[in-house]
């Protein structure tokens, strides 16, 4: 058995996840950016229960809908404790736990930096990672609390995934994070995405999710700081790029 996950649109660029444990039929929802967005779709796919909320970080567009959805379907909510700044939280994760929806184990990350209490969502079995607001196609999120130090050890604990894991991002940001790795130079495998992104963006499709040999092999986050030899020479060559981003 395993676990089926269904991505959709939710407030201006960002993403919902409906995750649902085929064995149980248990389900959970990766973030809460808007409850309306996520009802709707929960509907759509003959659904009217909703038994988990799973946050990764405490940022309005991913736990500011738990109030309203636990309201609504008395979900239980997990998160890192930090989304009591803002939100309800039922459990605190923490690096290491292992949350089980029904048969399916998601193990806990530590993915901080874009805030400090950022996690992310392991499903090991099934070769899929929900990273939030940490790595995007091309791009990775902005380092509001933490050190290029810590978000790199978060990109690292990403990368060293295996290859073909399936990275579920937060936001649509991809178009812009393309013209910022063009902007670096390009080469065949950047060429070969970025006509992909294009055509799939013409087309009003998602660009997430992606892989992480394809980051690996394209994200400019990734590519350059890993031609570096040591942790803390990568670290500072990824906190240049990313203030280059902030400035592009
Ligand atoms: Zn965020
Ligand atoms: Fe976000």
């Amino acid at each position: 058995m395993s676990l089926k996950v269904d991505t959709f649109p939710a407030l201006k660029d960002n993403y919902g996840f409906i995750l649902r444990d085929e064995a149980t039929g248990r389900i959970a929802i990766i973030d809460a950016p808007e409850p309306r967005a996520i009802s709707e779709r929960l509907s759509a796919l003959g659904l009217d229960r909703l038994d988990y909320i799973l946050n990764t970080h405490w940022h309005p567009d991913h736990a500011g809908g738990n109030a309203l959805l636990k309201k609504r379907y008395g979900a239980e909510i997990f998160g890192p404790r930090e989304v009591t700044r803002i939100a309800p939280l039922d459990h605190v994760l923490a690096p290491g736990d292992v949350f089980r929806l029904g048969e399916t184990a998601l193990e806990v990350i530590d993915l901080g930096g874009h805030t400090l209490g950022h996690i992310g969502y392991y499903d090991r079995a099934g070769g899929q990672a929900f990273v939030a607001d940490t790595i995007f196609p091309l791009g990775c999120g902005r380092l509001f609390e933490g050190t290029p130090q810590q978000m790199w050890g978060a990109l690292q604990r990403i990368t060293t995934l295996p290859d073909e894991t399936i990275l579920y991002s937060a936001h649509e940001y991809t178009l812009s994070n393309l013209k910022f790795a063009e902007s670096l130079g390009s080469d065949a495998a950047l060429e070969a995405r970025a006509k992909v992104i294009r055509e799939k963006r013409e087309r009003g499709e998602a660009t997430v999710p992606s892989t992480v040999a394809e980051e690996k092999a394209t994200n400019p986050f990734l590519v350059y700081p890993l031609r570096e030899t040591d942790f803390a020479a990568q670290a500072a060559k990824f906190g240049e790029l990313r203030k280059a981003k902030d400035q592009f």
